[in-house]
């Protein structure tokens, strides 16, 4: 699961040796001083940074509030069944894939077994070699992080690097119910490249992409916290949390100027426009992804329908000015 940042991640963030670099997060869950010291001491030397505690119902919060990179989960705890701590920690799909190392000094075959099936990666028995249980802490980061990095780029999309459509989808949903918890604002701008189907026929397929590229990059000068998608095509969407209707419309009146007075080096002549709707979450009946983007998809129908490049607001359909090119 995906959280935190708003701008797609670019390719640097997934450079392998940069990677291989970078402090671990490790969270270490036994009971027993002497190894929580001793594991503390011996991998801080190696970049992994220990946090220790002593419950496994204290793990999960604790998995949730640092997101660690990888668990090292004793199976003999005082407070009941380390193997019940693994079980609820896979029942959270927000910290289920964080891989979880199973320590035991019971010898226990069928424990063993067992701590597999509820999807620990791996298991080592006390006592241990700390080079061993560092090369194993090393193996399962590696390929947490991979994981990691291609979920991220499942949700990126391959021409623009904006977010795509999958993560449009669960982060508006998201963002509306942090609106609702918080009861904040949160507006929706969509926008359509006008007529970008005779821009393709005219200048061709590749010079078509360059567009829709320096479109993205409009889309991305807003605020920080704003989230920009390519929603299909030529079709984009920003999400604004805590923008009411007026702001996002501000932007998105900003949004349309850029694009329209862009130079485009080889077609001196050309003025490429777009069309824009607006909405927040105030112009819907029904707080849902559906009902939101129904209402803005409806202003910028009529965006379309009443000239293309203007900014159309939900749901008192106004016309913004238009600046005649
Ligand atoms: P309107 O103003 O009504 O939106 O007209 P339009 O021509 O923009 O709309 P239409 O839906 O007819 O055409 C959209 C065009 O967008 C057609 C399609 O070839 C083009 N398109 C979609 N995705 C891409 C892409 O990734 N690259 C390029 N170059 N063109 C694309
Ligand atoms: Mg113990
Ligand atoms: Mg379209
Ligand atoms: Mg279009």
């Amino acid at each position: 699961m995906i959280t935190g940042s708003n701008t797609a991640p670019n390719d640097d963030s997934f450079g392998h040796e940069a990677d291989a670099m970078r402090t671990v997060r490790m969270l270490l869950v036994d009971d027993s001083p002497l190894i929580q010291r001793l594991v503390t001491d011996r991998l801080a030397a190696h970049q992994i940074e220990v946090r220790s505690i002593s419950s496994g119902s204290l793990a999960l919060q604790e998995m949730i509030d640092w997101s660690p990179e990888v668990v090292l989960l004793d199976l003999e705890l005082p407070d009941g069944d380390g193997l019940n701590a693994l079980a609820r920690i896979k029942g959270r799909p927000e910290i289920q894939n964080i891989p979880v190392i199973a320590l035991s000094a019971s010898g226990d075959t069928a424990e063993t077994v067992r701590a597999f099936e509820l999807g620990a990666v791996d298991y080592i028995s006390k006592p241990f070699d700390i080079a061993e249980l560092r090369a194993r802490v090393r193996s399962a980061v590696r390929t947490y992080r991979l994981f990691v990095m291609l979920e991220q780029r499942a949700q990126i999309d391959g021409l623009t690097g904006l977010y795509n459509r999958a993560h449009f989808d669960t982060r508006l949903q998201q963002e509306i119910a942090e609106s609702q918890r918080f009861d904040t604002k949160l507006s929706l701008i969509l926008c359509d490249l006008d007529r970008f189907k005779s821009v393709n026929d005219t200048f061709g397929h590749p010079f078509g992409d360059r567009v829709l590229e320096a479109f993205a990059q409009i889309l991305l000068s807003g605020r920080l916290s704003d989230i920009a998608c390519r929603y299909g095509g030529e079709e984009f969407a920003v999400i604004l949390p805590r923008a009411a209707v007026a702001e996002a419309a501000g932007v998105a009146q900003r949004f349309r100027e850029a694009i329209e007075t862009v130079q485009w080096n080889d077609q001196q002549e050309l003025r490429i426009t777009a069309s824009f709707g607006v909405a927040d979450i105030s112009c819907t009946e029904e707080l849902s992804n559906r009902a939101l983007v129904k209402v803005a998809d409806a202003a910028l129908y009529q965006a379309k329908q009443t000239g293309r490049n203007r900014v159309c607001v939900a749901p008192h359909l106004f016309e913004s000015t238009r600046r005649t090119a």
